[in-house]
C-alpha cells in the first residue's frame, strides 16, 4: 500500500512520526537508570520538530512526568497537554516581565544567573517551584560555580528560601566518553550538588542528557533530561545505535525522465550525466530542510534500492539518478524515501539513517529533526 493512503495528496512529501518508537526510546532510556533516577524528556524546539503536541501526551501516557522546553511559550503551550501531575520546567528561565505568565501557566523556571533568582525571588509567591542551573564546563548559560557557593555563603540564606527543586548542569562532550572533560564535569557536580544540599537538603541532581545517560551510574543523579535519543539519534556515536527510528520522510516522485549524455543536472550544472540514465525529481527542497550542502551526497531509497541524489538541491526540488530502478516503481506519485528507509524486512538502510544524512550534510541530527519542512503532511503512529 502507498505510504501516503490518506495523507493530503497535496503535499509533495510525507512525515511520519511513529510515536511507538519514540516511547519505546523513552522506555530504554528510562531503563539505563539502574539506580532508581527518573527520566524526564526535552521536548524544545517543538519535541526536535517532530510535534509536541503529540509527543508530549505519549510520553506522560507512558509515564514521563517532568517535560523540559527551552522557551515559555512552548512550556505555555504544552502544559494544558499534559496530564494533572506533569512538571514543565524552561530551560532558558524568565525573561523580565514573564513571572506571572509561569505562574498563570503552571510552568517553572530553571534560574540560570543571579539576575534570574532575584527576579523570580521579587515576583513569585514563596514555594514557587524553580530549579537552579549551575555552568560547570558550558560556559553558556547557568551561575559560575563561585556564584553558587557565593549564595551558599549569603548569610541572607536566598537559596534556601527559594528552595530549588532541582539543581541542574550540561555537559559538554557526553557523546565522547573518552573526554577528560566528562570526569571534570561529574566531579564538579557532585561537589556543588553535596554543597547545595547543606542548603537546601532535597534539592535533586540533574545532569544526563541522552549521551549522559550512556556515561554511567555517576551521571545519572535523580533525574535525568534526554532529548534527541528519544527522537532515534544514536547518543553513543561509537557504537551501533541502540534507539528506534522515529522519523521517516517519504517524498513523491513529481517526474521521471530519460536522459543521454551529454547532460548536465540542476543549477551551476554541478552534475554531468555520463550515458543512459534515468532520472527522478521529487518536491523537497531546501526550503523543506533538506539540506542544500546535501546536493550530490545524500541519498534515497525507492524500491529497495539506494539511489544517489545527483546535482544541487533546489528550494523545492531535488534529483535522483534511478537508473536501473524498475519503471513500475517509478510511476508520478510513487515514494521516494529521503530519511528512515527501511528494507522489506524492516531493517533500517544506513543511507537514509537520521544520524547519517546528518553526517552527510556535515551537521547533526538535531540540525535536520528542527529544521524538518512545514509543508510536509505529518502522519503520527500511535504506540
Ligand atoms: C537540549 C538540552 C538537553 C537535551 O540534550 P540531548 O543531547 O538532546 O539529549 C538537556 N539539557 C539541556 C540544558 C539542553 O539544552
Amino acid at each position: 500500500m502507498s505510504p501516503f493512503a490518506g495523507s493530503d495528496p497535496a503535499a509533495n512529501a510525507l512525515l511520519t512520526i511513529d510515536l511507538g518508537a519514540l516511547v519505546a526510546n523513552w522506555r530504554t532510556l528510562a531503563g539505563q537508570l539502574a539506580g532508581g533516577g527518573q527520566c524526564a524528556a526535552v521536548v524544545k524546539a517543538d519535541a526536535y520538530g517532530t510535534g509536541a503536541a503529540r509527543v508530549g501526551p505519549a510520553l506522560a501516557a507512558a509515564g514521563c512526568r517532568v517535560f523540559f522546553v527551552a522557551q515559555l511559550a512552548e512550556a505555555e503551550a504544552l502544559k494544558p497537554l499534559l496530564p494533572e501531575g506533569c512538571e514543565v520546567w524552561v530551560l532558558g528561565g524568565p525573561l523580565p516581565g514573564t513571572v506571572e505568565r509561569f505562574l498563570a501557566a503552571g510552568v517553572a523556571p530553571v534560574l540560570n544567573t543571579p539576575w534570574q533568582i532575584a527576579l523570580w525571588r521579587d515576583e513569585a509567591p514563596p514555594g514557587s517551584p524553580c530549579a537552579l542551573h549551575v555552568d560547570t564546563g558550558m560556559s553558556r548559560l547557568g551561575l559560575e560555580p563561585a556564584e553558587l557557593e557565593a549564595l551558599l555563603a549569603d548569610a541572607s540564606a536566598p537559596l534556601a528560601a527559594l528552595a530549588p527543586r532541582h539543581l541542574i548542569s550540561h555537559l559538554v562532550s557526553a557523546e565522547d566518553p573518552a573526554a577528560s572533560v566528562n570526569r571534570a564535569q561529574l566531579e564538579l557536580f557532585d561537589r556543588l550538588l553535596a554543597a547545595t544540599r547543606r542548603v537546601v537538603p532535597d534539592i535533586a541532581g540533574c545532569l544526563a542528557n541522552s549521551s549522559g545517560i550512556f556515561l554511567g551510574p555517576k551521571a545519572h543523579h535523580a533525574l535525568a533530561r534526554p532529548g534527541v535519543a528519544l527522537y532515534g539519534a544514536n547518543p553513543t556515536p561509537d557504537q551501533p545505535n541502540p534507539m528506534r527510528p522515529v522519523v521517516r520522510l517519504d517524498a513523491k516522485i513529481l517526474q521521471v525522465r530519460h536522459v543521454d549524455a551529454p547532460r548536465t543536472v540542476g543549477y551551476g550544472a554541478t552534475h554531468r550525466v555520463a550515458g543512459p540514465t534515468r532520472l527522478a525529481t521529487v518536491g523537497v527542497g531546501y526550503a523543506d530542510g533538506y539540506p542544500r550542502v546535501l546536493s550530490s551526497r545524500a541519498h534515497g531509497l525507492v524500491a529497495g534500492q539506494v539511489v544517489p541524489l545527483v546535482g544541487r538541491v533546489s528550494m523545492d526540488l531535488a534529483t535522483f539518478d534511478v537508473t536501473g530502478v524498475p519503471a513500475e516503481a517509478l510511476v508520478p506519485g510513487a515514494p521516494l524515501t529521503l530519511l528512515g528507509g527501511q528494507d522489506a524486512d524492516g531493517v533500517a538502510v544506513p543511507e537514509t539513517s537520521l544520524d547519517h544524512v546528518a553526517e552527510q550534510a556535515g551537521t547533526i541530527a538535531y540540525e535536520i529533526l528542527t529544521s524538518l519542512g512545514r509543508r510536509y503532511a505529518r502522519r503520527y503512529i500511535d504506540p
